[in-house]
């Protein structure tokens, strides 16, 4: 490593961002980045400069100015048997988080699902949104321009597509408020999760659909009715993403043995926690703790973080059988792939190799809807286990446990 480099960057003679291309190396830059800093603020960074990632492959896609990565524990939950329409078998779910208790939680719940015959899974719609905000002259002038939009659907639609071979526009839905119009387009999108996709494709049927009415006027091509990243009321109704349902009916000997208590203690938790508390709240998520789940698959498996805002909201039912316990999760708005993003880097790809889903599917799309599938399954395990816990009143005793090993204090 030259110290004329470094001792360039510490001069400011070197912009950080610009070694990558003058040592034609983002390894090397890389470390220049991370010897800069250790230097210019006093810090040993010895840890974030250990990895087996190669950079060269990283930025340009995944990240600029890098200086190492961040470590994460992975554990491991399962076998968890699901029969979705995609997912079928059992399967190991990857969990990357520095909370103690969530692995061995979620681990329970697979334990009881599994032993009761399994979670039913179903992707009831799947579509990725983008939606561009037009202005128009005034209010007649937008209902005239949304009128010729779904007039000029197919024309929209075959431009659109133009952009990529996966991404398919479905339907686009307008939403009018003044003279402002927002085109909320709906594509599937393969086995990728698809922003970058759709946005591509949205920008181009934005600049077809100016061309061709040019009193409509684009403002911004995401107008945040799309919804990215932001906690919302249109992706938990109209979906998001996937839109993912699981189930499973847990036998009365199961909650009592595995569980350590009883389907209507379960039930009265859930009911008065989850629905009447988040009610209370005037919550956007009627469930104990999807993001735990969602969050914790997301980072081991390589997605985008930033999505765990709306792809953790849902809804946790339960009722009581016969003394068995019926539960399901309904996830309105998961945003998951297999292609793409952040799921490229080697240790996300093992991830997704763990369950069966790496890469592109056969046929294209249907890895991202098995992903989606044991995501809903791995996330009802999460709640079942919560609920018997805070049932059997031993939430506080298993984070002293597994949390603080053992210590109180
Ligand atoms: P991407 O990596 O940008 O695009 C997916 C690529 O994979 C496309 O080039 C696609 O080709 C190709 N592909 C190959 N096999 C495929 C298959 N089986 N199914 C689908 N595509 C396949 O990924 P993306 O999912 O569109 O975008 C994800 C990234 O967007 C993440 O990094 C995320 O952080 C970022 N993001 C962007 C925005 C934004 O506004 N742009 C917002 C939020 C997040 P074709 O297109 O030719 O089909």
């Amino acid at each position: 490593m030259s110290d004329e480099v470094l001792s360039k960057l510490l001069k400011g003679e070197i912009r950080l961002h610009e070694l990558d291309k003058l040592l034609c190396d983002s390894n090397k830059a890389t470390d220049y980045r991370r010897r800069f800093l250790e230097k210019k603020i006093s810090v040993q960074l010895e840890n974030i400069g250990k990895y087996s990632v190669d950079f060269n492959e990283v930025v340009g896609r995944n990240c600029e100015n890098t200086i190492g990565v961040a470590q994460i524990p992975i554990g491991i939950a399962g076998p968890l048997m699901v029969e979705g329409e995609y997912a079928k078998g059992e399967y190991f779910i990857p969990l990357a988080t520095t909370e103690g208790a969530l692995v061995a939680s979620v681990n329970r719940g697979c334990k009881a699902i599994t032993l009761s015959g399994g979670a039913k899974v179903r992707v009831i719609e799947d579509k990725m949104t983008r939606a561009p905000l037009f202005v128009l002259p005034s209010i007649a002038d937008a209902v005239d321009f949304v009128k010729w939009v779904k007039e000029h659907l197919s024309d929209i639609k075959a431009e659109a597509e133009k952009t990529t071979r996966h991404g398919k526009l479905v339907d686009i839905e307008p939403f009018i408020a003044g003279n402002n119009v927002w085109l909320r387009f709906k594509f599937t999108t393969g086995d990728a999760m698809g922003m970058n996709m759709v946005t591509i494709a949205t920008t181009r049927a934005a600049e077809f659909i100016e061309e061709n009415y040019p009193q409509a006027k684009c403002i911004a091509i995401s107008g945040n009715m799309c919804v990215d990243k932001k906690p919302c009321a249109v992706n938990f109704l109209l979906g998001r993403g996937k839109t993912v349902v699981a189930e499973a009916e847990i036998r009365k000997e199961i909650v009592e043995k595995t569980l350590r208590t009883t389907a209507e203690e379960i039930h009265e938790v859930n009911v008065r926690k989850n629905l009447l508390g988040s009610a209370r709240a005037f919550s956007l998520g009627f469930n104990a703790h999807f993001a735990n789940i969602i969050a914790a698959i997301f980072i081991a498996t390589g997605q985008d973080c930033a999505q765990i805002v709306e792809s953790s909201m849902g809804i946790t039912w339960t009722e009581v059988r016969d003394g068995n316990l019926y539960i399901s999760v309904t996830l309105p708005s998961l945003e998951v792939g297999t292609v793409g993003g952040g799921t490229r880097l080697p240790t996300q790809r093992e991830a997704l190799r763990i369950l069966g889903c790496e890469g592109s599917g056969d046929p294209p799309g249907s890895n991202a809807l098995k992903l989606a599938e044991i995501i809903a399954a791995a996330v009802l395990a999460g709640e079942l286990n919560l609920l018997a816990v805070l049932a059997s009143r031993t939430l506080a005793k298993a984070h002293i446990k597994l949390g603080r090993k053992g210590k109180n204090s």
